[in-house]
């Protein structure tokens, strides 16, 4: 199969959260299946283009229609860790991709409208015709929708749109001024209940629903999220859509991509370590603690890796730093947030935490360093408010440092409550806590943390449960591709 991926994120050369890994991990395990898969993104200023090799020009005149004229693109080629990337670079004074940054800027609209216009036009003119086209979140939503109204009727027949659903809270509710820039003139057509029309702001339309309406098949990230926005008030005003498009709804668990993330072959890790050779994990955390000035201890160090924002938790991540370090712990935390309130808050944390030998609090975005935190911490705690899947508590599962998670979403499918979950012992690898309150997380951290200093041996038989788990890309990759030959055969 021939499959094309459009999205705003690939891991590691443009990476903000999940959808970077995802991208990249999906791709890859397509490809070791078979497939033939080509990568389309944003030629963005901050790519990391040190992970970018043999980039060079693939098209040089790709005229994207836009409003009532068209904007003048190249289009460059280049491998990222093996995969097949175009990244698209408009000429305009607009600067679509030269902010410095991947995402918050006013007019995210357009710019996302307009990558996803010029993705399909670079498809069209270069003949390209994939069996599917792959696109992910708002930013890509407008694809199948420009791809059935404009590009099919010129021609472009043969292409399947799946469609994934990473995080239902960033919709992408803009005004009409994107039809008319798109290339969607028909105001009425469009602007309708069934169509790209909000479902509670009847002025706006909303690019996500416009994703879900047109595609040939929807998932989201698994399989719990896919029953919480169906039925549990998780679907942030798309419920009414979702509902009348359930039969091509699916839910398909996130793999983790295992050579990436391979305590046993990290190159960002001082001393690689495995099931069989955990006691190296220590010498992980000897360097974290040199990395971070903390003391050398005999502790637990929690930590907390993600984007620090509302639906992370701000509360409790805050509480667990607090109540840690009351508990004999150490904590680390890696993070930043795009909101400055937010930014403003964990800046005081520091502060007020900036002499104590047992916290760090780096505000930052380090990939490098998340590795040595996921190797070095023993526990990670992922308080979320909602969770379509998450990545850290994989991540954490791999890397022997035990999950701390509220059961929500995919945190539910891949984290099993080591005295609660009615799985068998050995498959049993976290802790779980329902209540979104500093008794629900602290339920939960009691339990961890007093396993960890009465119970080591037990401890470790719970380490070594979430290290033998496998949430690998293998059955994700193969149900992405049942999900692409059922909708290649309609
Ligand atoms: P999200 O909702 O942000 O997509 P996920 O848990 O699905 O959350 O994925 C988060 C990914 O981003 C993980 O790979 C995590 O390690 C990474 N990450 C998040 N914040 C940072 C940071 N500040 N520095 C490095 N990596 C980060």
């Amino acid at each position: 199969m021939y499959v094309v991926m459009i999205a705003s994120e690939c891991a590691p050369v443009a990476k903000v959260g999940g959808l970077g890994d995802v991208v990249f991990g999906l791709c890859r395990e397509l490809e070791i299946r078979g497939n033939a898969v080509e990568i389309i993104l944003p030629k963005y200023d901050c790519l990391r283009y040190d992970k970018i090799h043999d980039l060079q020009l693939a098209a040089k005149d790709l005229w994207v229609p836009w409003y009532d004229s068209s904007v003048h693109c190249s289009v460059y080629f280049g491998f990222v860790q093996g995969r097949k990337c175009f990244f698209i670079e408009p000429h305009s004074d607009r600067n679509f991709f030269n902010r410095r940054l991947f995402y918050g800027q006013e007019d995210d609209d357009q710019r996302f409208a307009f990558f996803s216009r010029a993705s399909l036009e670079f498809l069209f003119r270069s003949n390209k015709h994939p069996d599917v086209i792959h696109c992910h979140d708002w930013q890509t939503a407008l694809v199948p929708v420009l791809l059935y109204e404009i590009y099919e009727q010129a021609g472009m027949t043969q292409p399947r749109v799946c469609f994934t659903l990473h995080n239902l809270y960033h919709q992408g509710v803009t005004r009409e001024h994107i039809l008319r820039a798109t290339g969607l003139n028909r105001h009425g057509y469009f602007f309708h209940p069934d169509r790209l029309q909000d479902n509670f702001n009847r002025g706006a339309i909303n690019l996500m629903k416009g994703g879900i309406v047109y595609s040939n098949f929807v998932t989201t990230v698994s399989p719990r999220y896919a029953w919480e926005m169906l039925h549990a008030d998780q679907s942030f005003g798309l419920g009414h859509t979702l509902q009348l498009h359930r039969h091509k709804i699916g839910g398909v668990l996130n793999g983790l991509d295992y050579d990436v993330w391979n305590p046993e072959a990290d190159p960002h890790i001082p001393c690689p370590y495995g099931v069989a050779t955990l006691d190296n994990k220590y010498e992980n955390k000897r360097a974290l603690r040199q990395r971070f000035w903390l003391r050398d201890v005999f502790r637990p160090i929690v930590c907390y890796i993600g984007r620090l924002d509302h639906q992370k938790g701000v509360p409790l991540i805050t509480h667990a730093i607090h109540y840690c370090l009351q508990h004999g712990c150490q904590f680390v935390l890696l993070g930043t947030s795009p909101d400055p309130k937010v930014a403003q808050h964990f800046q005081g944390l520091k502060q007020h935490y900036n002499d104590n030998p047992d916290c760090h609090l780096e505000l930052s975005f380090n990939e490098e360093i998340s590795h040595l935190i996921y190797a070095g911490a023993d526990m990670i705690v992922v308080p979320s408010l909602f969770e379509p899947c998450g990545l850290t508590q994989l991540i954490g599962l791999r890397y022997g440092t035990v999950p701390i998670v509220r059961a929500t979403g995919g945190l539910m499918d891949t984290v099993f409550d080591a005295n609660h979950s009615n799985k068998p012992y050995h498959e049993r690898t976290g802790y779980v806590f329902n209540d979104f309150n500093p008794q629900g997380i602290e339920s939960a951290l009691e339990r961890a943390i007093g396993l960890w200093s009465n119970f080591p041996q037990h401890f470790r038989e719970l380490m070594i449960n979430g290290m033998r788990s496998d949430f690998s890309w293998n059955h994700p990759g193969q149900h992405y591709v049942n999900v692409y030959e059922r909708i290649r055969a309609k």
